[in-house]
């Protein structure tokens, strides 16, 4: 019978040669204050700390016994239905959205990704505006997603909840988590201010490294 045990880092291990593979919380890619004002430490220690741990935690019971021990959380994720793909997507959402904002954002002035932004969207600026457009009108909770399919063809889109682009086959490059727990501690309900500190902490380089499939 598999027996476990759960680590300081929150992860559960399984002393049982069988029972396969679990998930950790991964350590965030900065400082908690590190995207001060635009995100506030006390929103990273309750959205990384407390929401992110949270999911993980359960992802980790639910995972026991579903025939998924093995897989990777990618694989989970195009595979599982209902609580366990909740949060086995919210897992690894989570952990995505911290590579995509850092302290130091530095918007590409040229290269590959950039080209590819101005051919799908005219422009840089036009990009985010009609990103930030898909983030305000979200109703409810979810992300706003960029993403590219296998053709290197870019595609803007909400998703609700914890869906994720990686179930239609596509490969997350940028997200933005509009569920109220990312923002409400700073800008209350005006979700619109959350968006614009968002640009100014966005990680370029990963979302470049994603796109051009140097990161995975
Ligand atoms: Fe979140």
């Amino acid at each position: 019978m598999a027996t476990s045990k759960t680590t300081s880092t929150g992860q559960t291990r399984s002393t049982a040669k069988s029972a396969g593979k679990y998930y950790s919380l991964p350590a965030l890619p900065f400082a908690k204050d590190a995207l001060e004002p635009h995100v506030s430490a006390e929103t990273m220690e309750y959205h990384h700390d407390k929401h992110h741990k949270n999911y993980v935690d359960k992802l980790n019971e639910l995972i026991k016994g579903s025939g998924m021990e093995n897989l990777s959380l990618e694989d989970v994720i195009r595979q599982a239905e209902g609580p366990l793909f909740n949060n086995a997507a919210q897992a690894w959402n989570h952990a995505f959205f911290w590579n995509c904002l850092t302290p130091k954002s530095q918007a590409p002035k040229g290269g590959e990704l950039r080209e590819a932004i101005e051919k799908t969207f005219g422009s840089l600026e036009q990009f985010k505006k009609k990103f930030s457009e898909e983030a305000e009108s979200l109703f409810g909770s979810g992300y706003v997603w960029l993403s590219k399919n296998d053709a290197g063809d870019l595609i803007l889109e909400q998703r609700k909840d914890a869906d994720n682009p990686l179930v239609d086959g596509l490969s997350p490059l940028l997200t933005l988590d509009v569920w109220e727990h990312a923002y409400y501690i700073d800008y209350r309900n005006v979700r619109k201010e959350f968006i614009a500190g968002f640009w100014k902490v966005v990680n370029w380089k990963f979302v470049e490294g994603r796109y051009v499939g140097e990161l995975h």
